[in-house]
């Protein structure tokens, strides 16, 4: 029997294993299937306080699993592939083996969605992004393109004109689904371009190592063109890693973990941290901050049961 079981190794996971660990719990983390989390496919960071000069973000995250560790954090590598949260104990199957715990700590995130090109997923940190905050800064004076056409792509191709010399919105169709306002604020920015009805079919240059442009292709004439661009960026949606826990703990409807207040979900004893749950801030610094708060939920909700 386990007093905490943490889901995922990310920031938010591993922040809770630092203090669940210190609190003498014995935390195991599951690893789940990106270890390390959303930070593991960035390069530098240079916005986690506490490092002037940045950390590579793979770096970042195996430190704070070592630290963990140092305390007696236990490391799983596999997934979680069934919950029953039902009863008490829980218990969770882990790859082929069910284990009983007190509580759950759910910081499995939401994983960026991408179009799915093999070019795309080779060049992931060397020009193609899912995060404009995470990323921009290093394309000052560069060609941007961001995909997508909702609130986060007209968000994020705001934030990116900080930087880009232009910024090129790409929409698969001439409807955009974000809201009024911000479209509105996206139209009114002279820096933006718009390319609509228009899909990526490659990500150029793979032989190179970085982004030098893209191929394009218009869905209603067909034609089809290259664009140079040094930074490529997802806005296409996040998808949180909630598929076991539904009908279970209260998602909302795209599968986002509903806050109870804190750290705190619908199910007593289950807490969430990190993106799993947040649809707003989504970095590396509220994902831990986070961490650290399920962590002490847990260890005051087991402190209140006499364990
Ligand atoms: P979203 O609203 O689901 O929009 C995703 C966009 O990506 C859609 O335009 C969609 O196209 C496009 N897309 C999806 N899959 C694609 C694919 N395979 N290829 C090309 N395009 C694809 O996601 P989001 O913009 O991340 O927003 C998520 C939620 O957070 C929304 O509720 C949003 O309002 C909220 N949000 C709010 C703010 C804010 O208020 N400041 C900022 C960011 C996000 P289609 O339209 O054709 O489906």
């Amino acid at each position: 029997m386990r007093n905490v079981i943490i889901l995922g190794s990310g920031c938010a996971g591993s922040t809770a294993a630092i203090y669940t660990a210190r609190a003498n719990l014995k935390p195991l983390v599951v690893s789940g299937h990106e270890p390390g989390g959303q930070l593991s496919l960035t390069t530098l960071v240079e916005n986690f306080p506490g490092f002037p000069e940045g950390i590579q973000g793979p770096e970042l995250v195996e430190n704070m699993k070592r630290q963990a560790q140092s305390f007696g954090a236990e490391y799983l590598d596999g997934s979680v592939v069934e919950a029953e949260l039902g009863q008490r104990p829980f218990r969770l199957k882990i790859e082929d083996d069910w284990t009983e715990t007190r509580t759950v700590i759910v910081a499995s995130g939401a994983s960026a969605r991408w179009l799915g090109l093999q070019s795309e997923k080779k060049l992931i940190g060397h020009g193609v992004s899912s995060c404009a905050t995470c990323d921009g800064f290093f394309f000052r004076g560069k060609k941007i393109m961001v995909v997508g056409g909702g609130d986060s792509a007209m968000e994020e191709a705001n934030f990116l004109t900080r930087f880009g010399e232009e910024v090129t919105i790409v929409h698969r169709r001439d409807q955009f689904r974000a809201s009024r306002i911000m479209l509105e604020r996206a139209r009114s920015n002279p820096k933006i371009k718009w390319l609509v009805s228009t899909v990526v079919e490659e990500v150029r240059d793979v032989e190179k190592g970085y982004v030098t442009g893209v191929r394009l292709r218009n869905v209603k004439t067909g034609e089809i063109w290259e664009q140079a661009v040094d930074g490529f960026f997802l806005a296409i949606g996040h998808i949180p890693n909630t598929a076991v826990f539904k009908g279970q703990i209260e998602l909302d409807a795209e599968g986002f973990i509903v806050s109870k207040g804190g750290a705190r979900t619908s199910v007593p004893g289950v807490f969430q941290a990190g993106d799993v749950a947040d649809r707003v801030y989504r970095q590396a610094i509220t994902a831990a901050g986070a961490g650290s708060m399920a962590a002490i939920e847990a260890e005051r909700y087991l402190e209140a049961e006499g364990h």
